[in-house]
């Protein structure tokens, strides 16, 4: 089948390195251009981004930007690819997902001399789409500008936004829909799914080389360990571990934790229908297709186990040439997983009380908490949020007024000062290190459906743009910007997301 192909602009000043991913064994990746799309036009360009990247693009218009993230115009170095991988899709193994809608187009190098992935999504089929035609819809697309961008002003590893356009085509979902094109940034796309792929593969070469790409790129000094294959798990787990703690610690629900959408550098990846979490409630999902609640909010950090699980299956024979020594090291590491969760998660769960020093019964303290938050359906950004203000000034009533029976407050708070008034810290600079733990600003999901609505319906990108800006600074005040720190008024609330595809 013939398609048309983009074409190749030297004079841009804009050069990519080629992606080091394609230097793996050709079974593990297609060489594919982006399908040209026929009016491109640009929603958005991550200038701070781009500078951290060394990618001069402050010089380039819109239209130029236009045509190079839609795909229609390739950088210089580009060598363009979709990459091979598999996946436990709620939980059962599909052998071959990939890059369906998604091109890697090459790396850049940051001013700290780390590379990284410029990947374009929703540009065209590959050998990967399956059914698919490998485009996104601009609702999706806004979704994880908003989302992804959040995360990172949150301080929480994430995939980045460099740049989304809307393509002037329509694609065909439930209803037709505008499409739109999202370049991602990560550290790397490698998943636990890239891993169960090669694994696949004859004769363990195209393994043994993913593993050696992977330490090369993410784990470096996993090289000079007695066995690298053993130090990269446990830094995958470390990382999925404090991850995962990070995202509980603001209340965000991944969605689809699939292990084809858990990424080996530890980024959030992949924003399908992914949601801040309003009154805190464990059991809480938002994904259409969870209907039974796998990747419900509290199940995340097994869930994460599990998927590591996975991973470490694949590395067995690299860990032990004695297979029941091998099974035995994994299960150490997914044991560590459950340990170094822990910690994380009583860490930040500390700083968001106030407190500075390690004592016996913090998590029973927090949990109490966080127990009265469920059974009263208190917004939990905005309770935390208000416990500040109480740390600082005793008398304010801001935070027992969002409880129906207040009394379990007060009850709970006479402990919680007991065990504050015990640190000897001053009481400005508690509350000031609590702001920092307990963000003003999430990406509320009935404010993100508000902004692709408005950019869907009207074509009015002002909300998106107001929400990127608001969101860049979570944990500072903004005045006039109150409707955004609030929680969805009963008519307002969004029961259920999409992955859009
Ligand atoms: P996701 O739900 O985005 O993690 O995608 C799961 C798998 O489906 C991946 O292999 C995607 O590349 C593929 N996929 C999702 N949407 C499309 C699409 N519109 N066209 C082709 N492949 C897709
Ligand atoms: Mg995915």
């Amino acid at each position: 089948m013939s398609r048309p192909t983009p074409s190749l602009r030297e004079s841009l000043g804009l050069t990519l390195l080629p992606s080091s991913f394609a230097q793996l064994p050709p079974a593990m990746h297609e060489r594919v251009a982006p399908t040209p799309v026929s009016r491109p036009a640009l929603i958005r360009i991550n200038d701070a981004l781009a500078a951290e990247l060394q990618l001069p693009l402050a010089a380039l218009g819109a239209d130029v930007l236009a045509s190079l993230f839609s795909g229609n115009v390739l950088p210089a170095g580009a060598a363009p690819i979709a990459m091979g991988y598999a996946g436990h899709q709620f939980g059962g193994f599909v052998p071959q997902l990939g890059d369906g809608r998604a091109i890697l187009l090459g790396e850049a190098q940051a001013g700290d001399g780390r590379r990284y992935d410029i990947q374009l999504k929703g540009s065209g089929r590959t050998r990967y789409s399956r059914r698919g035609d490998g485009r996104a819809a601009l609702g999706p697309v806004l979704r994880e500008y908003v989302v992804s961008e959040a995360m990172h002003a949150l301080g929480i590893p994430t995939t980045r936004a460099l740049a989304a356009v809307t393509t002037g085509e329509t694609v065909q979902r439930e209803l037709p829909l505008p499409g739109a094109i999202f370049t991602r940034v990560a550290a790397s796309h490698v998943r636990v799914g890239t891993f169960e792929f090669a694994a696949t593969l004859p004769d363990g070469q195209p393994l043994r080389a993913l593993v050696g790409h992977v330490i090369e790129r993410l784990y470096p000094s996993a090289r000079t360990e007695a066995s690298p294959a053993l130090a990269l798990l446990r830094g995958v787990v470390e990382r999925q571990a404090s991850l995962v703690a990070r995202w509980m610690h603001v209340g965000f629900i991944h969605g689809v934790m699939n292990t084809d959408n858990m990424a080996l550098s530890g980024e959030t990846i992949d924003f399908g229908p992914c949601a801040f979490m309003d009154a805190y409630d464990p059991a809480t999902v938002f994904s259409a297709i969870d209907t039974q609640g796998r990747y419900a909010y509290g199940n995340q950090p097994p869930i994460a186990q599990w998927n590591l699980a996975r991973l470490a299956e694949t590395l067995l024979p690299l860990l032990d040439p004695d297979p029941e020594r091998a099974v035995s090291l994994a299960e150490d590491m997914l044991a560590h997983f459950a340990t170094c969760f822990r910690e994380r998660w009583l860490w930040g769960l500390r700083a968001k009380l106030g407190l500075t020093r390690a004592e016996e019964g913090d998590l029973a303290l927090g949990e109490r908490f966080l127990t009265l938050l469920q059974q009263q359906h208190v917004d939990f950004t905005l309770a935390f949020r208000r416990l500040c203000e109480a740390a600082d000034a005793p008398a304010s009533l801001s935070v027992r007024s969002l409880f129906e029976a207040p009394e379990g407050f007060d009850a709970w708070a006479v402990d919680w000062r007991r065990r504050l008034d015990a640190e000897g810290v001053p009481a400005v600079d508690r509350a000031q290190a609590m702001r920092y733990a307990n963000p003003l600003y999430i990406p509320r999901n009935h404010l993100v459906e508000e902004a692709i609505a408005a950019a869907q319906g009207q074509g009015d990108f002002g909300p998106f743009a107001e929400l990127v800006e608001v969101l860049s600074r979570p944990f500072d005040g903004q005045p006039g910007r109150e409707r955004h720190a609030l929680p969805p008024q009963p008519d307002q609330r969004v029961f259920r997301t999409y992955c859009g595809t």
